[in-house]
């Protein structure tokens, strides 16, 4: 156990926040922002700030296993190496793939990459990033020359204008967006506009929302192009000495864009409302454009990108302070895979894979027997060339491909028929360890030490202030043993990360010289104890900018070959796959505010998970009328891939004509709300990176004789319920359940559900068969065990005031009485759905305080402290105050 706080990052969003981690001397872990971060200044959001609640080792996969026996390390090791040696053998190197993770850190990852690349030699690497952002590497790349973002954090702060394309940062990135929302408050001139379909809790702080219809940012930002060249509002001199192709994408821009009136029709926005925007874009110097999934996630998002750079590169707005275009990275180490060329189509280091001299370089530094020559299969066809059979050894690192990939039916599909699937993961049971082969046990966060670089390229290290549990090891290790195995241990002889990172460091400044972006040449021969205490740097970082470099392209040079940027001529593409009569909406998928990727870390904390405890379909009033759906019923989302069911929420957020469900659950949290199973396999075709923003899909109420909930002390099975989603509560699990048919006999359904056969128990029930009503409790020595509460609709009781007796020793007779009600006795309201995560606020308890006089954001703070310490509740705070 270390002793003393601990400086490390948090392991959630590309933000990547700062984290100071103390182990108390009762076990307890105790975690803060860290104020010496340059990403946060000891800011966290809702999940950073409930990261010690999800250090729980119950979940944990803990000992190697191979086809479901514990095994000793040595055995596990050799049933890897030796089916990887009999399938190059027998099938040769295309035949075995790793399927990797952001989630990984940066040596991690660089072992995999080589290995991989240099000694099983194929490419057949690919990553979950590739699902978040590998349509911006392509921009990057046609743009740029190279893969680099080029501005930072703090150009948000010194714009006059920040434009949020694509992208909930409110949720996905929010702390920071809340250094956006008090650089507003700090410059009330900042102008802020949000660009996505969806009104999300981004719009709070947007002066102008532009509701565009999906999949026409191409045409958005085309339009813009041609509007700023028009004008003449554009930056001549930048134009004509350090970019070339501007006639090209001007033709194109302008083939498809004609005047504000035909581009705002195509886009389906008001033609005054565009105007707006290209009018601040075009007075305001200081423009940063923010983009994320929005725009990456889609069968065009390559182009997308390209359509915002070449706005910026127009103006000449990229390289100075309070300017640039800036893709926002979705998991915390997406950027350092990039590094180290954790995706099919990258070698490391940012050398290339299609330059013969690059992998004869990359070869020669790696000492290894091979070197892949050509890309290997991007994630969504990885898994196809599982399915037919060509990939015979897949192995799986830190990521649930079974629920987070399109036509994730079909993913399960070519799992089930996968010679060997291995995964090394830090969780036992996921929906994917379910078709594992071999089980490899992973070191979690705060057991695990290494680098993570952020959306601005900042390296920060993950530091150990956990012991190892069980046999649990660092995937770095697990990969160089099976090198070892596989007769490469002089190549794979690491003593610990920092080695790693040491050689890492090394082959960056490989014959660099200022020719790659990607250059940490000034961390050459670092020592481990210099990088124990690396502090956080933005790379490049070279001899010449020893602490790192905040932009680049402030000179105007750029990595391709010429020196210039280019424009890139893009052209509006419909998304693959459009809306029918039997499928009229479009689906937009996302996260929700205070839970991550397949909820393996989020799920098991009660403060996170209370926020939004089931899958839901968000859907606006017309499109609801229409289809016959009432908010709280549950609804069954179609297309022709597959099905998933989810609660109505009615909003007026949704546009219409599109409907969104949350990305995270899966068959460990609900029987039939993994989302991704609905998802379209369409991808782009340069990126690879699926269109999880557009699926066509029908919605229609799910047929149901009764809907219900139970509230139980222990996991349990519930019994004849047809739909069911589970989440955790402070000491117990929540569960909502609905059935299509109607027991015989309620009572002995619910004893059955509820464990009745146990003899110190006491029953309450009440049950009215007319209206199909029934309601049972079970004490166990005066404390309430579980409870479970049907209806023949999704009319209930509010749970939070039944979720909060579960934390009493006994029931007095007032509460006793209110029970089966699920009202309090005392005259109280419940609490509410959990608005503020970190004070444990809930709707209820805002209602109360609004209708007592507090109407503003501040009052509510003030009576309740909701909003007062995170701020990433305060857009739904404002949305229950009066109008
Ligand atoms: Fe973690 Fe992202 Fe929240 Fe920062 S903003 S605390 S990195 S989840």
């Amino acid at each position: 156990m270390i002793h003393g706080e601990v400086r490390t990052t948090c392991p959630y969003c590309g933000v990547g926040c700062g984290v100071l981690a103390r182990v108390e001397p009762d076990g307890r872990v105790e975690v803060r922002g860290d104020p010496e971060h340059p990403a946060n200044h000891g800011q966290l959001c809702s999940k950073g700030a409930a990261l010690a609640e999800t250090l729980d080792l119950a979940p944990r996969l803990l000992y190697p296993e191979v086809r479901g026996a514990r095994v000793a390390w040595d055995t596990a090791l050799d049933t890897v190496a030796s089916s990887i040696c009999a399938a190059l053998d027998r099938h040769g190197p295309e035949s075995v793939a790793f399927y990797v993770s952001g989630q990984l850190l940066t040596e991690d990852y660089y072992v995999a990459n080589k290995l991989m690349k240099g000694f099983l030699g194929s490419a057949n690497i690919d990553t979950n990033s590739r699902l978040c952002m590998a349509s911006a590497v392509v921009g990057h790349k046609r743009a740029f020359g190279a893969d680099t973002v080029p501005g930072c954090y703090e150009d948000i702060e010194r714009a006059q204008l920040v434009v949020l394309v694509g992208s909930n940062a409110a949720w996905c990135h929010p702390v920071l967006f809340q250094r956006l929302v008090k650089a507003k408050s700090d410059h009330p001139e900042l102008r802020v506009i949000t660009i996505d379909p969806r009104r999300t809790a981004s719009a709070d702080i947007a002066d102008v929302h532009l509701a565009l219809r999906p999949g026409t940012d191409v045409a958005l930002f085309n339009g813009l192009l041609v509007w700023l060249y028009d004008r003449d509002e554009i930056h001549s001199l930048f134009v004509d000495e350090h970019t070339e192709g501007l006639e090209d994408a001007l033709a194109a821009a302008r083939a498809g864009a004609g005047d504000v009136e035909e581009v705002a029709a195509r886009c389906g926005l008001g033609a005054a409302q565009l105007l707006q925007f290209y009018e601040l874009f075009a007075r305001n110097e200081r423009v940063v454009t923010l983009f994320s999934q929005g725009v990456n996630q889609s069968s065009s998002g390559s182009d997308k990108v390209n359509a915002i750079i070449n706005c910026h590169l127009l103006t000449g707005r990229i390289g100075r302070p309070g300017m640039g275009p800036f893709s926002l990275t979705g998991q915390p180490n997406a950027m350092g895979g990039r590094e180290v060329g954790g995706l099919a189509n990258q070698l490391a280091a940012h050398f290339d894979l299609d330059y013969p001299s690059h992998r004869a370089l990359v070869q020669q530094f790696w000492k290894a027997p091979t070197i892949a020559t050509r890309p290997g299969p991007k994630a969504v066809d990885l898994f196809r060339a599982v399915e037919d059979s060509r990939i015979k050894v897949l192995w799986i690192m830190a990521t649930n491909p079974a629920v987070s990939l399109p036509d994730a039916g079909r993913v399960r599909h070519a799992l089930a028929k996968c010679e060997l699937v291995i995964v090394s993961d830090c969780v036992r049971h996921t929906d994917t360890t379910r078709y594992a082969h071999v089980l490899l046990p992973a070191l979690a966060w705060g057991e695990k030490e290494g680098t993570v670089t952020n959306s601005e390229r900042c390296i920060s290290r993950q530091r150990v202030f956990l012991p190892s549990p069980g046999e649990a090891r660092a995937d770095w290790w697990m990969l160089a043993e099976v090198a070892k195995r596989l007769g490469f241990a002089a190549a794979f002889d690491y003593p610990n990360a920092g080695a790693i990172f040491r050689e890492h460091v090394a082959l960056s400044g490989l014959k660099n010289g200022g020719t790659r972006d990607f250059d940490l040449s000034g961390f050459v021969g670092i020592s481990d104890g210099d990088y124990d205490v690396l502090a956080p740097v933005q790379w490049p970082v070279t001899k010449d900018h020893p602490k790192g470099t905040a932009r680049l392209f402030g000179n105007g040079s750029f990595f391709t070959p010429n020196g210039r940027a280019r424009f890139v001529p893009v052209t509006p593409r419909a998304p693959v796959h459009v809306i029918d009569a039997e499928y009229p909406l479009t689906l937009n998928t996302g996260r929700v505010r205070d839970h991550w990727h397949t909820l393996t870390r989020t799920g098991f904390s009660p403060r996170l998970a209370a926020h939004t405890i089931e899958p839901c379909v968000e859907i606006s009033a017309h499109d609801a009328a229409e289809l016959g759906l009432v908010e709280c019923q549950l609804a069954r989302i179609a297309s022709r891939w597959g099905s998933a069911v989810a609660r109505v929420r009615v909003t007026d957020f949704a546009r219409r004509g599109s409907v969104f469900v949350p990305m995270h659950w899966n068959d460990e949290f609900t029987n039939a709300g993994c989302i991704d199973a609905v998802v379209n396999p369409a991808t782009d075709p340069l990126s690879g990176e699926p269109e999880f923003k557009h699926t066509p899909v029908s919605v229609a109420p799910l047929a149901t004789a009764w809907y219900g909930f139970l509230l139980s002390r222990r996991r349990l099975t519930p019994g004849n319920a047809t739909y069911w989603a589970v989440a955790r509560g402070p000491g117990l699990w929540r569960y909502e359940i609905a059935g299509h048919e109607l027991p015989q006999d309620w009572a002995s359904a619910a004893r059955a559900v509820l464990c009745a056969q146990e003899a110190e128990v006491e029953w309450i029930e009440y049950f009215d068969k007319a209206a199909h009503r029934y309601r049972a409790a079970r004490l166990a020595g005066g404390k309430l065990e579980s409870c479970i509460f049907i209806g023949p609709d999704p009319v209930l009781p509010p749970r939070d005031w039944l979720v909060s007796l579960f934390g009493l020793d006994a029931l007095d007779t007032l509460t006793r009485a209110g029970l089966l009600s699920g009202i309090p006795g005392n005259g109280n309201a419940d609490a509410g759905r959990q608005i503020c995560a970190c004070f444990g606020v809930g709707e209820g308890s805002i209602r109360a305080a609004v209708a007592g006089g507090c109407v503003s954001v501040e009052a509510i703070g003030q009576c309740l402290k909701a909003g007062t310490n995170c701020g990433t509740c305060v857009p739904e705070i404002r949305t229950l105050l009066p109008v």
